[in-house]
């Protein structure tokens, strides 16, 4: 069957459920979120191509910050994460590199990036909240939009506004119905607190979410074999199959990605 439920119950009918699972916990969404994931997937978006942007950006920053994290030492030869990262810079072992996947059959886009990943807590905290001003000031602005909506004129985005603010992740519920993150973190020290639960070790973390009001947190079991890094999987709604055309991302890459400081390869091939 074709995933068309949104029911949000683990039936496993997602094409790709293969990893083994150790633990699923359902979890809520924070109310703003709540409210800026209701905006971005309701609203009429003339410009719905940036949400690549956005997730590339993210992939980038995440390499970013791993440059610096080595470079300060704080992971690198003693890390604990045996995928072959234990030398300096950006050379062998896995690479610093951004991998885009397209796939018509399933209709899904994936962004890969090799970064510093995110541990079970920071899913939480990056994905499931806005801690970002920015976003806050966003929902803020949207209220005093809403008056423009009623007056039937609702095209927040049309204004630049993801630009203007950042709407960031959450572009990717313009233009899919599901979205799994799987990451993991490089791991970092020093992070003090963990309060209970934020200790994960190793293992890979899967988060699902199709935008509405609730997400999915899911333990890897630790055999997965999951390089650093976070892979965003988009499942494209159903009228939006052209992002998982390989040439129409390609253009989008092309126009937006222009300025990113680390290899992108699309299909693998570099873009
Ligand atoms: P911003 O990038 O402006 O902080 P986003 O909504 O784009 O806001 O992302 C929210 C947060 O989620 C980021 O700050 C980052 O901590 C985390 N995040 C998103 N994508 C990734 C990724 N690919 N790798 C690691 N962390 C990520
Ligand atoms: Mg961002």
């Amino acid at each position: 069957t074709a995933d068309g439920d949104d029911n949000g119950d683990d039936d496993g009918d997602g094409p790709a459920r293969a990893a083994p699972v150790v633990q699923k916990d359902e979890m809520e969404f924070q109310a703003e979120t709540r409210q800026l994931l209701d905006i971005v997937t309701h609203s009429l978006y003339t410009d719905r191509e940036v949400f690549l942007r956005e997730l590339v950006s993210n992939a980038s920053d995440a390499l970013e910050k791993l440059r610096h994290l080595r470079a300060a030492g704080g992971v690198g030869g003693g890390d604990g994460v045996k995928d072959g990262d234990d030398d300096d810079g950006g050379g062998g072992g896995v690479p610093l590199e951004i991998r885009i996947e397209t796939d018509e059959a399933a209709n899904t886009l994936t962004i890969t990036d090799t970064g510093v990943g995110m541990t079970r807590a920071e899913l939480v905290s990056n994905l499931g909240t806005i801690a970002r001003s920015g976003s806050k000031a966003f929902v803020e602005e949207m209220k005093h939009k809403e008056i423009a909506r009623d007056a039937g004129d609702y095209d927040p985005f049309g204004q630049g506004i993801i630009g203007k603010f950042g709407v960031g992740f959450y572009s990717g519920f313009m233009v899919a119905d599901k979205v799994d993150v799987r990451s993991r973190s490089a791991g970092r020290i020093g992070e003090g607190g963990g309060g209970g639960g934020g200790d994960d070790g190793d293992s890979a973390v899967l988060w699902e979410s199709t935008g509405t009001g609730r997400y999915t947190l899911s333990a890897l079991s630790p055999d997965v074999r999951q390089d650093r890094g976070t892979s965003v999987v988009l499942h494209l709604k159903p009228e939006l199959s052209q992002y998982s055309d390989e040439s129409t991302v390609e253009c989008i890459l092309k126009k937006y990605s222009n300025f990113v400081g680390f290899p992108i390869y699309l299909n693998g091939n570099r873009v």
